[in-house]
C-alpha cells in the first residue's frame, strides 16, 4: 500500500486509544486513497481517558470524538469510533458495554472468555449476533455526522483464529463459516461492521468533505 496523501489534505485525528481500530481504519484511508493525512491519537500526546458512561454508542463516541479535538490543532478533523457485539441470546448485550463485559478494566482476553462461558450449551439457533460500529465525524467547525455499520452473524462454541482482536475469533459474519479472526484483515476491512461504517463514511467525505467545500 504506497498511497500518500497530498500535504494540503485535511488532518484527521483518530479519537481511539485501540491500536487494532487505528490500524483498521488506518488502512481503510491507505486502501482508499482518499484525500486525508490521518493521525493516532498519539500524535497528540495520547488518547485522553474518556468515561464511556453515556449508556449509548453514540453518545460515548461523541464524548471520545470532543475529548480529542480538545487537543487537536485549529482546522483539523476528528473521528471516533463506538463499536461492540450485540447478542439475541443476551438481549442485545453486551452491546455498548462490550469493553467492560468482564470488569471495568476493559480486558479483552477476560472479555472474550466471558462471552464463550456465557453462550456456552446455547443452542445454534440462539446464537445470533452483530457487530454495530457508529463513526461519529467532527469537522473543523465543529459540526457532527453519524455514520453506521452492522455486521450479521453467529457466535462460535469456541473461539477460532489469530487474526483481528476481541471478540473476533468468536464470530462467524453470515454466509461465511470462518471467524472473523481466521478470515482476517483483508476480507473483514471488506464486511465488516467498521468498514461499513467506513465506506458510509467515504460516500460522505468524497461527496461533502472539505475538498468539495
Ligand atoms: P469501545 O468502542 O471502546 O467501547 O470498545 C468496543 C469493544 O467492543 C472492544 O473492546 C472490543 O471488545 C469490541 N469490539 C469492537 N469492535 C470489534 C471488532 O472489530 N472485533 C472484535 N471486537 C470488537
Amino acid at each position: 500500500m504506497s498511497f500518500q496523501a497530498a500535504p494540503d489534505s485535511p488532518c484527521l485525528y483518530l479519537a481511539s486509544g485501540n491500536a487494532h481500530k487505528v490500524s483498521e481504519i488506518s488502512a481503510l484511508t491507505v486502501r482508499d486513497g482518499l484525500h486525508l493525512r490521518i493521525f493516532s491519537a498519539k500524535a497528540l500526546g495520547g488518547m485522553p481517558p474518556v468515561q464511556e458512561d453515556t449508556g449509548t454508542f453514540e453518545g460515548n463516541a461523541r464524548k471520545k470524538a470532543h475529548a480529542l479535538r480538545a487537543l487537536a490543532p485549529l482546522g483539523s478533523w476528528v473521528l471516533a469510533d463506538d463499536s461492540g457485539v450485540c447478542v439475541e441470546h443476551l438481549g442485545g448485550g453486551p452491546g455498548v458495554e462490550s469493553a467492560y463485559f468482564a470488569g471495568a478494566q476493559g480486558d479483552t482476553a477476560a472479555n472474550l472468555r466471558k462471552l464463550t462461558e456465557v453462550m456456552r450449551g446455547v443452542p445454534v439457533e440462539r446464537r445470533r449476533a452483530y457487530f454495530y460500529c457508529l463513526l461519529m465525524l467532527v469537522a473543523d467547525d465543529g459540526t457532527e455526522q453519524v455514520f453506521e455499520g452492522r455486521c450479521e452473524g453467529v457466535l462460535l462454541d469456541e473461539p477460532r483464529g489469530g487474526a483481528g482482536f476481541g471478540y473476533d475469533p468468536l464470530f462467524v459474519p453470515a454466509g461465511y463459516v470462518q471467524s472473523y479472526a481466521e478470515l482476517g484483515d483483508e476480507v473483514k476491512n471488506v464486511i465488516s461492521h467498521r468498514a461499513l461504517a467506513w465506506r458510509a463514511f467515504r460516500t460522505w467525505w468524497q461527496a461533502q468533505g472539505p475538498a468539495q467545500k
